[in-house]
């Protein structure tokens, strides 16, 4: 693949340069003073983007799932009792998750493209005595976001914990944990946070803890278990040495430069910038006469777009989209899986990048023979992008 050509999935993505080139730094001791600031201060970025000041960051080499895996073994027990709100194939996984560690699930289960009723969680919160909901802020597969910060409020009414799946989100979207009451929020490093693959990133609320510790069994994973992690990140939180396992040195060396990056820019600068794209890039879709999954534009994530193919269109789009140095990727929610393809517009990228993806896309299309105005999608984006 061409160095110049486009990553465009839904994560990993591209990454700026400064990060990459942190990736290339000679490795450090994990204990050494040099890293256990780095660190440290990486902790302390990750609580100010997920505005969590009040809460605990945890960052562990392994991709978004361990985070979900994690959660799942250190706050659940056989029998436990939860319910999930599913927006698409993460939700399936959460599920999935939680079971494997001895837990009853009750899904709550969206239409395809749309979000939960809120009536309905209301509903089945007020019946069941659950101790934890699920709920994915961005699900990758349909590319639909849900307002985290009402399910989070709904749950700490009924005293259930909230456990927000933002792999997808995180840094694209808005989130306020501390002040919105999530109890645990997990991400990745290869989304919006615009870091390589690799690093499980959690941040852990009060509550949460104190339900760790209220456990009547042991955690039955050792890895997965946040009680052999805590120590750790507060150990260097307060620049103090302490080791579990070895921390993936230089992919922290590579977030805290991406974070550092991220809040030069301003959050709410980077939510706007999300956003714009966003809006700039769906606009050129439906002005090609494309659908997207999403059942309207409120429930559309900032993140990635889902688009379904016209008539006579089929994956090999993707291939002649490729051709034409952008990757975007298939689908793979089970009921539409072969009929749509998905692309990411998060992280570190530029209007050019979307521009030339809407090109790319433009391009591929006409060589499958689909009728529309060639240019149409790339005026649109662009009059959205000067804010017409
Ligand atoms: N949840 C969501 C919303 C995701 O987008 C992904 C990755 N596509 C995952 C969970 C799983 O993360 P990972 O592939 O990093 O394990």
């Amino acid at each position: 693949m061409p160095e110049r050509d486009l990553l465009m999935i839904p994560g990993p993505v591209m990454c700026h340069p400064a990060v990459l080139r942190a990736l290339s730094r000679p490795v450090m001791g994990h204990v050494t003073p040099e890293f256990i600031n780095i660190f440290g201060e990486t902790l302390e970025r990750l609580q100010e983007v997920l505005k969590g000041e009040k809460s605990q960051a945890v960052v562990v080499a392994g991709s978004g799932t361990l985070a979900m895996d994690m959660t799942a073994a250190s706050l659940l027990e056989p029998g436990d009792k939860v319910v999930v709100l599913n927006t698409g194939v993460f939700g399936d996984r959460f599920a999935a998750i939680c079971e494997r560690y001895g837990a009853e699930i009750t899904t709550l289960q969206a239409e395809l493209g749309d979000v939960v009723p809120s009536e309905e969680m209301e509903k089945a919160l007020q019946q069941g005595k659950y101790k934890l909901l699920t709920v994915t802020h961005v699900d990758t597969s349909t590319g639909v976001i849900m307002d985290i910060e009402a399910v989070a409020r709904l749950a700490a009414k009924h005293g259930v914990l909230s456990v927000v799946d933002g792999i997808c989100a995180a840094a694209g979207a808005e989130v306020r944990f501390d002040e919105w009451g999530i109890d645990v929020y997990v991400t990745a490093s290869q989304k919006a946070l615009g870091v390589p693959p690799g690093l499980a990133i959690l941040m852990v609320g009060s509550r949460a803890l104190t339900a760790y510790e209220a456990r009547r069994t042991p955690v039955t994973n050792y890895f997965a278990d946040l009680g052999n992690w805590l120590p750790i990140m507060r150990a260097y939180q307060g620049r103090e040495r302490a080791y579990f396992a070895t921390p993936a040195v230089n992919l922290i060396c590579a977030l805290h430069v991406s974070l550092e990056l991220i809040l030069a820019e301003g959050l709410e600068n980077c939510y706007r910038r999300h956003e714009l794209f966003s809006q700039a890039f769906k606009a050129g879709m439906t002005a090609l006469d494309l659908q997207l999954v999403p059942v309207n534009l409120q429930v559309a994530a900032p993140t990635l777009t889902a688009i379904y193919y016209p008539d006579g269109v089929d994956a090999d789009l993707l291939t002649k989209i490729r051709e034409r140095g952008v990757t975007v990727t298939g689908g793979i929610h089970p009921q539409i899986r072969d009929r749509y393809f998905r692309v990411g517009h998060m992280g570190a990228i530029t209007a050019n990048d979307l521009l030339a993806t809407i090109g790319a896309i433009e391009g591929a299309l006409h060589a499958s023979y689909y009728e529309f105005d060639l240019g149409a999608g790339l005026a649109a984006a662009q009059e959205r992008l000067a804010g017409a």
